[in-house]
Order: C-alpha cells, then sequence, then structure tokens
C-alpha cells in the first residue's frame, strides 16, 4: 500500500467528459477523497493516490498522455511515475519492476489450478525429448485386421474408472491447485500376488485421459475416453499410463468412444508409446508403435450417436515397466512453464523477450503474453515495426501446435544473424498456450466453459471467454499501434496429413492473391512438409468465430490457421513417414525463414510466387470448365459474351441447396432487408447504411458485380480483354462462391469462339 498523498490544485475549468467521469468515479469509490467544491468553476480536490494504482496500465498511459489534471501537478510523487531532472514536466511510467513477477524470486513455477472435482495424483510426470534415430513409417495394413467387438463391463472386469465425470448439464464452478480435497484414492485395480500381471492404469495427471478401463481377456482392454469436461463430446485425445507390464506377450488395446467417423488412423498413423525403463537406461523417448491398427464403427449403437473404435496390439519392451499411450507429443502446461522460465532466467533471452500475463483463465491460469523485439535506436524506428501476431492451442488437444510453437520459440530467441534481423524489423506478440486449463484437465476441444474457443472470438462475454476475448483486444491495440503483417493460430489436424494453412480470399483487386504468397512461400522453403495444395482460403460461414476470421475482418491480410497433421508427411523425402517433433519444430523456423523471404526488399521472390499463383488458377479455372464439359483456351484470342441466365443460376442454386424453409422473423427480415440491398445489377459501393453483419458479403458482391459490368460494357463494345482481368472474373465467377438467395443473374463466359 502506498501512503495516500494529498495536494491541492487550482482549476480554471472543467476537464473534458472523461476526466469528468473518472473524477467521479473515484469519488465514488473513496480514492478522491471528496473536497471537492466547485466554487465558481473552481474545483479544489485532494487525492488519494492508492486511487491512481487501481487502473490499468491502459488507463494510466492514456491518462498522461492526455496530460490529465491529476498527473500534471508537480507535487504529485508515486513510485510508478518518473519526472525528468526539472521535476516539472514529462512524466512517464517507470518500467515495471519484477518483469517476470509471476514467477517468485526462487524460481518456482505456478501450480496449476484445476477444477475443484479434479483428482489429481501427486506424482510429477516428465518425458524426456527425443528423436528417433530411424523415420517411423506408416503402418501398412496386412487386410487381416481384427475388429474386436466390443464387450462391455458386463462380460468384462472394469479395471480403472474415474468417478464422477462432470458432463453435459454440470459446469464449471472453482479451482484450486491440486484440485479435488483430500487423499486421493487408488483407482486401479488391487493387484493379488507378483503373478497377478493385469495392468495398472492412470491418467489423474495434467492433460491425462482416459475414463474407463475394462479387462474382457487376459491381455485385452477396452478404454473409455473422457469427453471434454462439461460437455458431453470431443473424444479424440488420450494420454495415459500403464504398470505392471510383461515382456514378450501381446496386450491389445480398444479405445471404444471415438467419436470422428474419420480418422487417419485408417491411413498409417501409429499411436504414440514411452517405456519409462527405455528412457532411465537408454535415453529413448516417445515412439510411434502398434500392430493390427485398426480404426471402425462400434457395433454397439446407443441410439443416438455413432461411435467409433481404434484397436492397436503391442509388446511391451520390458517387465514391470511403467510406460504411457498418448494419441500425439504430449506438451503439457507445466512444459510451458518451465520454457518460459528458463527464457525468463536468461541474461541475454529476457532482454529482447518481455513476458506479461495477458490475463487469467476461467480457473485461474496465467494466460502468457510474449513480447519480442529489439530494442529500436530511436523512437521513430521503433514505431516503424511491424507486428507479427502467433498463437497456440487454442484447441487443448492439439498439442502438434506447442511443438511448432516451440520451434519458433527456439528460433526468434536464438542468436542467430536471421532471429536477430527479426527482431530488428518485427514485434512479435506471441500467446504460446491460449487454452491453459483444457491443456490442464486433458480435453480435446473446450474450454472450462464447455465451448470451442476458436468459435467464440467476436464474443462479448469477457468473464465466460477470458483468453481470446483478451487475445482479440490485444490484438485490436496492435492494430491501433501499428500494421500486423501476419496473424497465425497454431493447430493440429485430425484427418489430413501433412502442414497446410487456412487463409481468407480477398477480392481486392490491388492485393489480388496476395494472402497466398506467404502460404506458397512456405511450401517452397519445406517442401517435405508443408503442402501448397491442401491450403484452402475460403471464408465460411461456419467459420466466422474463428480466430482467422475475426482477425483478417479486423483488418490482417494475411491471417491464418495453422493446421499441422497428428501423423505425417506424403511429401519428398519424408512421404509415409510419422512427423518427429524435431520435423514439428523445424515448421516454428521455417515460419521465420518464409517472414524475411515475404518480407525481402527485392520483390523477385513475391513477384515471382505472384505470377506462379496466377498460372495455378488458371489450371484450375481450366479443370473447372472441364467439369463441365467446356473447353477453353484461355492463351488464345479472347472475345467474351456476358448472358443474363437467371434460369441458369437457379439451376445451379438449386443443386448446391435447397431452399431452407424459413424459421423467424429476424429471418425474414434480414432476407428482405438482403433482397432491398441488391437490386438487380445494382453495384452497391453506395451503401453506406448496410447492416455491418451484411458487410463482407456486400463486399465480395461488389466486387463481382462492378467485374462484370466492365466485362458487360466490354462485351457490347466487343473489346478484347486483358487476360488478368479474365483470369479475376474467372476466379470471382467459379472459385468464389458467392452466397446464395442474392443473386438474381448468373454469366456464362464464352471463350475463344466468334460468340
Ligand atoms: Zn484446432
Amino acid at each position: 500500500m502506498f501512503p495516500a498523498l494529498e495536494t491541492e490544485r487550482k482549476q480554471e475549468t472543467l476537464p473534458d467528459p472523461y476526466e469528468d467521469f473518472m473524477y467521479r468515479h473515484l469519488q465514488y469509490y473513496g480514492y478522491f477523497k471528496g473536497n471537492t467544491t466547485k466554487t465558481l468553476g473552481q474545483v479544489v480536490p485532494s487525492f488519494s493516490f492508492y486511487g491512481l494504482f487501481i487502473f490499468s496500465l491502459h488507463i494510466q498511459i492514456e491518462a498522461i498522455s492526455r496530460d490529465s489534471l491529476m498527473l500534471s501537478s508537480p507535487l504529485l510523487r508515486s513510485r510508478q511515475l518518473l519526472f525528468d531532472e526539472l521535476d516539472q514536466v514529462n512524466p512517464r511510467l517507470r518500467e515495471p519492476r519484477e518483469l517476470f513477477a509471476f514467477f517468485s524470486s526462487k524460481g518456482t513455477l505456478q501450480a496449476p489450478r484445476w477444477p475443484i472435482e479434479c483428482e489429481v495424483i501427486k506424482e510429477s510426470i516428465h518425458h524426456i525429448e527425443w528423436v528417433p534415430p530411424q523415420p517411423e513409417y506408416f503402418y501398412q495394413p496386412t487386410g487381416n485386421e481384427k475388429l474386436p467387438e466390443i464387450v462391455g463391463e458386463e462380460k468384462g472386469t472394469v479395471v480403472y474408472h474415474l468417478n464422477p465425470v462432470p458432463t453435459e448439464g454440470s459446469y464449471f464452478t472453482s479451482s484450486r491447485v491440486g484440485g479435488k480435497r483430500g487423499i486421493i484414492k487408488e483407482l486401479a485395480v488391487t493387484l493379488e500376488g507378483p503373478e497377478d500381471d493385469t495392468l495398472l492404469f492412470e491418467s489423474r495427471f495434467e492433460s491425462g485421459n482416459l475414463q474407463k478401463a475394462v479387462q474382457v481377456d487376459t491381455y485385452e482392454y477396452e478404454l473409455t475416453l473422457r469427453t471434454d469436461l462439461y460437455t458431453n463430446k470431443h473424444t479424440q485425445w488420450f494420454y495415459f499410463r500403464v504398470q505392471n507390464t510383461r515382456k514378450d506377450v501381446t496386450y491389445r488395446f480398444t479405445i471404444v468412444n471415438l467419436l470422428k467417423p474419420k480418422s487417419l488412423y485408417t491411413v498409417g498413423m501409429k499411436p504414440l508409446m514411452y517405456s519409462q525403463l527405455d528412457a532411465n537406461i537408454y535415453n529413448i523417448g516417445w515412439r510411434r508403435e502398434g500392430n493390427e491398427i485398426k480404426y471402425y464403427k462400434n457395433n454397439t449403437d446407443n441410439g443416438q450417436q455413432s461411435f467409433y473404435c481404434l484397436t492397436w496390439t503391442i509388446q511391451f519392451p520390458h517387465d514391470q515397466d511403467t510406460c504411457f499411450f498418448a494419441h500425439f507429443y504430449p506438451y503439457t502446461y507445466t512444459d510451458l512453464q518451465c520454457y518460459l522460465l528458463s527464457v525468463a532466467k536468461n541474461p541475454i533471452q529476457s532482454q529482447f523477450c518481455k513476458l506479461r500475463t495477458l490475463c487469467r483463465s476461467l480457473a485461474g491460469n496465467t494466460v502468457y503474453l510474449l513480447t519480442i523485439t529489439n530494442p529500436s535506436p530511436t523512437p521513430h524506428e521503433a514505431a516503424a515495426k511491424k507486428a507479427v501476431v502467433l498463437s497456440a492451442r487454442v484447441h487443448p488437444g492439439e498439442s502438434n501446435a506447442s511443438w511448432i510453437m516451440k520451434g519458433f520459440l527456439d528460433f526468434i530467441l536464438s542468436n542467430s544473424p536471421d532471429a536477430q534481423l527479426l527482431r530488428d524489423i518485427f514485434v512479435f506478440k506471441v500467446v504460446p498456450m491460449l487454452n491453459p486449463d483444457g491443456v490442464i484437465v486433458g480435453n480435446y476441444r473446450c474450454s472450462l466453459a464447455g465451448r470451442d474457443l476458436n468459435r467464440h472470438y467476436k464474443t462479448i462475454l469477457k468473464e465466460s471467454f477470458p483468453c481470446i476475448w483478451h487475445t482479440r483486444n490485444m490484438i485490436k491495440r496492435l492494430l491501433e499501434e501499428r500494421e500486423v503483417l501476419l496473424y497465425c493460430d497454431f493447430h493440429g489436424h485430425s484427418r489430413k496429413n501433412n502442414i497446410f494453412l487456412y487463409g481468407c480470399n480477398n477480392n481486392d483487386r490491388k492485393y489480388w492473391l496476395h494472402e497466398r504468397v506467404f502460404p506458397l512461400m512456405l511450401s517452397k522453403n519445406a517442401p517435405d512438409k508443408f503442402s501448397f495444395h491442401s491450403c484452402n482460403f475460403k471464408v465460411q460461414k461456419c467459420k466466422e468465430g474463428t480466430g482467422r476470421v475475426v482477425m483478417w475482418r479486423m483488418g490482417i491480410l494475411n491471417s491464418y490457421t495453422m493446421e499441422s497433421t497428428f501423423s505425417g508427411s506424403t511429401l519428398g523425402d519424408k512421404r509415409n513417414i510419422h512427423f518427429t517433433i524435431e520435423d514439428l519444430k523445424s515448421l516454428g523456423y521455417h515460419v521465420c525463414d518464409t517472414l524475411l523471404d515475404f518480407c525481402d526488399p527485392d520483390k523477385t521472390k513475391f513477384t515471382q510466387c505472384l505470377a506462379e499463383l496466377k498460372e495455378l488458377l488458371q489450371q484450375e479455372i481450366h479443370k473447372k470448365f472441364n467439369e463441365r464439359g467446356e473447353e477453353v483456351n484461355l492463351e488464345g484470342s479472347w472475345t467474351v459474351s456476358l448472358y443474363f441466365l437467371e434460369q441458369l443460376n437457379q439451376k445451379m442454386m438449386s443443386k448446391k441447396k435447397k431452399k431452407k424453409p424459413l424459421q423467424t422473423r429476424k429471418q425474414r427480415n434480414e432476407l428482405h432487408q438482403k433482397n432491398k440491398l441488391m437490386p438487380e445489377f445494382k453495384l452497391t459501393e453506395d451503401a453506406s447504411v448496410r447492416k455491418a453483419e451484411l458487410a463482407p458479403t456486400l463486399q465480395k458482391q461488389s466486387t463481382f458485380y462492378k467485374t462484370l459490368e466492365n466485362f458487360r460494357s466490354s462485351a457490347m463494345k466487343n473489346e478484347k480483354l486483358s487476360l488478368n482481368s479474365l483470369i479475376h472474373f474467372c476466379y470471382l465467377y467459379l472459385l468464389v462462391p458467392l452466397e446464395a438467395g442474392n443473386i438474381k443473374f448468373g454469366v456464362c463466359v464464352v471463350v475463344g469462339g466468334q460468340h
């Protein structure tokens, strides 16, 4: 607590409404000791300084920049404000003390906070980092894999059962370090003697996920995964421990309640296994293991939902070993904190990497924000730097994201000349773990609100979705301050191999295809891991709440979701090989490398990529025409005719989608509004009154109509059109699907003839 200093000050006029509000606010809460005597326009306040410290940094900065009444008095002193020598002008904020205050001075970590109903074992789990010396090839099915029938607990013996599990209908109430109070009971069965070879299961540790294990034969177990907390969905991530293993016998595990109909396990992915003895004796870490791998539909049907099974067999390397299985290389909240602690303690790295708390999660875990940049010689140069925003683990079961993030941080915090150059030209804002609660409890997709955070980036519910609300707000403020060149949120993908990006199509002719340049460059820099072919740039309605689309709408042209497979590559030398931790980390490095190519003042690479993208697009247009049974010669001479073809268009639309019956008055009103705004052939630039939610669609359509109008007039005059404009038009027409319902006409482009 700081001593209350009091002062008096004369003021001729009242400050602006903002300051007036702050006065009243302070007074109301007793921080501004109410001797406010207004006499003939004079205010004689006295201040309690404590009041100043309750403001956020933002308000303090704003207050200073306004040279406010409160801060301009030379008599005011605080431990946060610094005054220049003359003690008169320009007070400024002191650099916060204890930059890494959330790590204690002894360097210990903040223990993770768990929902109070979660049981947590006391042992700490640690795995070594290791890269297998030999490539780990995909599993090649023999065709003789068994599909075990699910027996269930009626005919088997329950050997592990997490209870109770908060599912749908329950909700998060409070949290504490270590989870549930009291003694944690042993859940695994008690062994009857040294001959008893029942496996002992456990998953009550960070990121662990296993709800139940049923022994259905001597060496055969059926496993049930825990759904994301407070939901009845999202089973995919698994991570559990088995003890009391026997060597030289074949075990079979079958997970019985997976929910996705498609899986990488059908195309060769193997589960990961970790042997504690192998780690201790031979320094061997996680490796791909398993035989007779099969992913198939569960024969037991509860009438509401279909479940899928994953089965595999395995031979453990040692007797009496402790082994782990996981869907992917785990990366926990504690792993992250250890990493950040090492950065904080590093005298060089901590110079250019500032660690802050972005916010607290629902359970009270710290969401970290890293600002990485080299100090600039002048304030002018500092202000001119562009920003790059990277984030990961909004989906907690996608630990791939953390390994890419680790690779990025390893490189950008290194002393390599390229890393130094990047720190010179950029300000990196990094949120390495957006959903720490989900990671801690072993969720696959949700936060403790039971929701997928990557569908709620537009939220106004700060209290319910603090992690993404604060991330969006941070980026919003960043955009007010400087240009954000690139935003990328790292994810894992459960159905496709390789690594790829989702971006956002931009129809502004000036920047046409520019959003595809970074992904194309990345594919050239990591040709055996990154697939440009798998990238997608559509902005679908169902993805409106994702970080990618929201940041794009906020004005970041290069806004991406990076998807990395849980399995491996189908490209180049890495074809049919699982990714290792090192492969994922290398992607972090390639992001940095590609940033340098992307920003190279010599624009040759950029221009080449743009030309290549246009070429690719031409090929795609050819393909689309061919699919319709039309021949085109894009390089030949052109005559383009445009037809008003309402019927054709309607046919196309009805093929694509049956019109849904309207349900509510709101929907009917919305449609009416849309139609009013979209008369035939009306260009929509003047629609300043349009609804905010309609803006993106209208913008897309506006570009379309404008191009169409140009084409029509050219066609009337029988003018030749440039190849570029034709490709652009075909692109809009064929590849960017316009929203149904509003388009009253279609277009037919006839190429190459005297039509
Ligand atoms: Zn994801």
